[in-house]
């Protein structure tokens, strides 16, 4: 009976991962599908602690089980897991929101790990009591394999993540040597062919070259992503992103545990499509993420250099009262205007201009801020309708009858070379044509490039005016001039 009722409190938080993940594609529903897949995930928590049972022995015809019993370890994990979690989350700064994400998925592929590490040492313990050597029949070989899996990928979407998160907050710097990329698929080929030595094979000092697949996945992971350079971070984190499911997957596969498995190929399912999404949105190839060989080659902030002209700036007197007498105005949002937290100034310009009977529309980049769908999420914050959000295709049809582009704090998202310059980090992905509106204003707080790290020819158009300051202040400044027009 207490099996049923496990196996119904596993549908149902099935179910409600489903719900949430489908509610998560909708700003308006999105908060409410978080707290749903998060109760499903707390009764599927709840359910196992209290209500799963594992076979310790007996016959077929008369098995014994045991429930969990360790309740101090494992409250006691919760407890502290719980305490960092929320209170990393309260104190995080919207900013840093995308290394947070990178890190807590950096957790997710360490726990796969860390499960197979353990499951590996029971196999070997329980195959053969106190000995060191596995020796195991051969009807396991499929659960060696998955131990394996779940190994090598929660290995390197942990060691992948913690390299993005340092990436995302600045303190780790591209880095790629000469020939890297024949390094990387020849580990890749050792940890493959260690893996299936281990499994086919099952030699006596399999527990070595299972650490050493271990430290090879690890090893892996790093040098996968620390090459990924200028504008590609987006599809290496969504790829790591599925990685993390998967690996999660395999946890469910090993402990025929069904809604780990839903959760762990639902996060990997919606990884591989986020994944696929970005490389459209980058204009690039699946198989090139896969074997790191894209980017810059370890040398993001390259780029033909060009003796630029000179940039012209604009009063915000000037913006004033260009904005408010067009008749259509869109925003492009970016970084910038999340690190200034200027979305709520920024819709107050929005329903400002509106009132005077100008059309505001926002244009929204794939990969604009930090992570996928930031743009969205940070709007969607300050109750920006969603009809007002355009996506890049339909937003460059209609640039050429704007009459003021602005652009807030977005430089990469922008930048022609991405069209023009096959030398730049960024050749190859689809950018806002914001230069086929009539006016430009820019605003950012300097010269200073973004995250490729690249000069941006824009600024030096003829048709684009530069507003200097930090956004929020300029957005605020800029309403109480229109409304004193
Ligand atoms: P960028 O990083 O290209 O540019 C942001 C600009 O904002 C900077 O040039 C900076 O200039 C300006 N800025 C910073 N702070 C402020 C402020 N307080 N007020 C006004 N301006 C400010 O951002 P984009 O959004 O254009 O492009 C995103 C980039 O990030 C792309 O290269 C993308 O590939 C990458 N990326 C995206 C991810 C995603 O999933 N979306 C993940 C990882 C990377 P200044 O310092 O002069 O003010």
């Amino acid at each position: 009976m207490e099996l049923n009722i496990l196996t119904v409190c596993y549908l149902l938080a099935a179910i409600t991962f489903i719900v949430g993940l489908k509610m998560l594609s909708n700003p308006a529903s999105a908060r409410n599908g978080n707290l749903v897949a998060a109760t499903g995930m707390t009764i599927a928590i709840g359910a196992t602690i209290f209500l799963y049972q594992y076979r310790t022995g007996g016959t077929d015809e008369n098995p014994e089980y045991s429930r969990l019993h360790n309740y101090g370890w494992i409250f006691g994990a919760i407890a502290i897991g719980a305490i960092i979690g929320t209170l990393s989350a309260k104190k995080v700064k919207m900013t840093a929101m995308p290394e947070m994400v990178s890190l807590f998925n950096g957790m997710g592929g360490a726990c796969a790990a860390l499960i197979s590490v353990v499951e590996f040492d029971h196999l070997a313990f329980s195959v053969v009591p106190g000995s060191h050597e596995i020796i195991y029949p051969s009807s396991m070989i499929g659960h060696v394999l998955i131990i394996v899996l779940g190994l090598i990928i929660g290995s390197v979407s942990f060691a992948g993540s913690i390299i993005a998160w340092g990436k995302l907050n600045g303190k780790i710097k591209d880095f790629a040597f000469k020939g890297q990329h024949i390094f990387n698929l020849l580990l890749l080929g050792i940890i493959i062919g260690l893996a299936v030595y281990l499994t086919g094979w099952m030699p006596a000092n399999g527990k070595l070259i299972f650490y050493i697949i271990f430290a090879l996945s690890l090893l892996y992971g790093v040098f996968f992503v620390f090459p990924i350079g200028g504008a590609d971070m987006p599809v290496v984190i969504s790829l790591l992103n599925s990685f993390t499911g998967v690996a999660a997957a395999c946890g469910g596969f090993l402990y025929e545990n069904k809604v780990m498995l839903t959760g762990g190929i639902l996060v990997g399912a919606a990884g591989t499509l986020l994944t696929i999404l970005m490389c459209k949105a980058m204009n690039r190839s699946l198989a090139n993420v896969l074997i790191g060989s894209f980017g810059s080659g370890g040398s993001a902030a390259t780029g033909t250099k060009k003796e630029q002209g000179n940039y012209k700036e604009i009063s915000l007197s000037d913006t004033a009262v260009l904005m408010a007498y067009s008749s259509r105005v869109y925003i492009v949002p970016g970084y910038g205007l999340a690190v200034a937290q200027a979305q709520h100034a920024c819709h107050e310009l929005e329903k400002l201009l509106e009132a005077k009977g100008v059309e505001v529309k926002y244009a929204i980049h794939p990969v604009a801020g930090r992570m996928p769908g930031h743009m969205n999420v940070l709007l969607a914050e300050a109750d920006v309708p969603y009809e007002k959000l355009l996506e890049m295709e339909q937003a460059n049809d209609e640039f050429s009858n704007t009459d003021v582009v602005l652009v807030l704090g977005a430089n990469d998202v922008v930048n022609p070379a991405a069209k023009t310059d096959p030398a730049s980090p960024i050749y190859g992905m689809p950018i806002l044509d914001v230069e086929l509106a009539k006016n430009v204003i820019v605003n950012k707080r300097s010269m200073k490039p973004g995250y490729a790290g690249i000069e941006n020819d824009l600024f030096f158009q003829p048709k684009t005016s530069m507003l200097f300051g930090d956004a929020k202040k300029v957005l605020q400044e800029l309403v109480t001039e229109i409304k004193a027009l």
